[in-house]
């Protein structure tokens, strides 16, 4: 039987992760040769003092740093920073753990596979949490804003490769991997980590940090199956990098608890949007659109990307004019793909999207997201410098009431959310897996996000005619686009500027927005805290 063939049959798809997700080892995998030496070289820095063949390396004093006696670093998170903060560290010497809550991609699969078919989310093993982190269910776009041919991305990008990705993803214009590639690829990541010495716990959730005199000196670990602090570790380690992704919530108050150096980001909230894929092709392609739905031609399933500036009706007088205007704008576009929910607390709901290599489903979804930045967020001022948590905690509440439980979705017909009218008639069909229940997505967000979204419907729509039609279904929410906060950091070392010995990295502490972006800071960061730890003297 093909598994990958099968995978492509959507949306039975979902089914096939949770019977025969194991199978999907057809990646051939190359552990041969060490990266490090590769990953220095495609990053244009001076290698001078490292010593890759020994696994030990010079100082600059020209004393050696024995294996025995190898710096012991703790990277939390398996998502792409803390993949390559590992990969980096474990090439280079140290002695690393690699601490995640969730569970391989082979339990994590399953894991998915039941909350689609039966409704049964695993708070420690979902979208966001797991193997991979929260990319690895997802539509696998590598594109960055940080520049495709930046040495950092590229490098990123030769190791996918490295680890069993298609190598067109090198030279496509917008290249994607999909979420029955990435799964092989982590899984081969995975050993060649073990391969180096790097010990990967799963199912492990840091729980506490232990700082002694301003500095941190270890973790608190626990069974992610229990709570927090029933039966937990104490482990040692000179160095924690924090790769937590932007979910962890309990990691944030930890944090906050241990007056860690944290500011509100800005970021974006909004809804789902979603079309049948043909009304997407027919839009961008015109008449060649019945080549793509033929699968003829070369042209794939069409996609759009688009940034508008609305007024902002919230704006206050004393805000200057270019404060007056948010954006609005598409995000994680999926064609071909699915609506799916990255909830990661029963009582809270927000959604995104994903696809399979193929993106051969029926719908293109892409969320429409507004600006929020910390000025917004004053209603929960009480919660300091997670303020913009709480903010995205508030809407996805909201949500779930409206949705009824269950992890039903609401939904609106674009041309109702236009209209502030509840959708009356049957709605489109979604490809959420859970149920959609119509609902007054208007009411859901205070007005200056609602209208701004309004306005930008009827912006995109020019630009595209058909955007705004009744066979396009808004789901609700959308809030985690990225981090509301941002844990600050030494720019040339990575070191916390409130804790030593912490190394903030990621999406999680705000310094990435995508898995190429994640996965570079992480790498950077690994290199950086190999210098401080005399395992590598190049300049990054
Ligand atoms: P994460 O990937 O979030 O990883 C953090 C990891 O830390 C998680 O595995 C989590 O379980 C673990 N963790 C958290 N707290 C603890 C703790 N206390 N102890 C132990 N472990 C902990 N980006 C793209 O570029 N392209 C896309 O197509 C795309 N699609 C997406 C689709 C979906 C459904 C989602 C949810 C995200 C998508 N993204 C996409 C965003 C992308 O996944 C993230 O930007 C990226 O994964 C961030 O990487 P990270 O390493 O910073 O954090």
């Amino acid at each position: 039987m093909d598994v990958k063939k099968l995978l492509d049959v959507e949306p039975r798809a979902w089914d096939f992760i949770a019977r025969l997700e194991p199978k999907l080892g057809a990646v051939e995998y190359m552990p041969k040769e060490k990266l490090a030496s590769d990953l220095v070289s495609m990053l244009n820095v001076s290698n001078k003092g490292y010593n890759n063949e020994l696994g030990i390396s010079d100082t600059h004093n020209g004393s050696v740093c024995p294996q025995d006696k190898k710096p012991r670093v703790a990277v939390i998170g398996s998502g792409p920073s803390g993949l390559f903060a590992s990969l980096v560290l474990g090439e280079l010497g140290a002695e690393v753990s690699l601490l995640e809550r969730g569970q391989p991609v082979e339990q994590r699969g399953r894991d998915i596979g039941a909350l689609a078919v039966r409704r049964i989310l695993q708070t420690e093993s979902n979208f966001c949490f797991g193997e991979g982190g929260a990319g690895t269910w997802s539509d696998g776009k590598l594109v960055t804003r940080i520049g495709k041919n930046t040495d950092g991305v590229q490098a990123v990008m030769k190791t996918f490769v490295h680890f069993g990705a298609p190598r067109n993803i090198l030279v496509d214009g917008k290249p994607h991997l999909g979420t029955d590639k990435l799964v092989p690829l982590l899984r081969n990541f995975r050993h060649h980590l073990g391969e180096l010495g790097v010990t990967i716990r799963f199912n492990t959730r840091v729980d506490d940090l232990i700082v002694e005199d301003g500095q941190v000196k270890g973790i608190m670990v626990s069974d992610s199956q229990l709570l927090p602090g029933s039966g937990s570790q104490k482990l040692s380690f000179d160095a924690v990098v924090l790769a937590v992704g932007h979910s962890a919530r309990d990691t944030y108050n930890m944090l906050q608890q241990h007056n860690v150096d944290i500011s509100p980001k800005s970021f974006a909230v909004g809804l789902r949007i979603e079309h049948p894929q043909e009304l997407i092709n027919s839009i961008q392609y015109s008449e060649l659109a019945t080549e793509v739905q033929k699968g003829r031609g070369r042209l794939p399933v069409a996609d759009y990307k688009i940034v508008k500036s609305v007024s902002d009706i919230g704006a206050e007088n004393e805000l200057d004019n270019a404060e007056k205007s948010r954006s609005c704008y598409s995000f994680c576009m999926c064609p071909g793909g699915q609506v799916v929910l990255t909830s990661t607390d029963p009582s809270e709901l927000c959604i995104n999207g994903m696809s399979f290599s193929r993106r051969a489903s029926k719908w293109a979804n892409s969320a429409l997201v507004v600006t929020v930045s910390a000025h917004d967020f004053k209603p929960f001022e009480s919660h300091g410098s997670l303020a913009g948590v709480e903010f995205q905690r508030e809407f996805e509440r909201r949500a779930a009431t409206m949705g009824g439980g269950n992890f039903v979705v609401p939904a609106q017909r674009v041309t109702d959310f236009i209209s502030n009218r509840l959708s009356v008639t049957t709605l489109p069909p979604s490809s959420y897996r859970l149920g959609v229940r119509p609902s007054k997505l208007h009411e859901l967000f205070p007005p200056y996000i609602t209208e701004a979204l309004q306005q930008s419907i009827i912006m995109i729509d020019r630009e595209m005619p058909g955007f705004l039609c009744s066979e396009a279904l808004l789901h609700g929410v959308e809030t985690r686009t990225s981090s509301p906060l941002q844990i600050s950091r030494h720019g040339e070392t990575y070191e916390s500027t409130s804790l030593r010995g912490l190394y903030p990295v990621g999406e999680g502490a705000g310094y990435a927005g995508g898995i190429l972006s994640a996965a570079v800071d992480g790498m950077y960061c690994g290199f950086a805290l190999a210098k401080q730890l005399s395992l590598f003297h190049g300049d990054i």
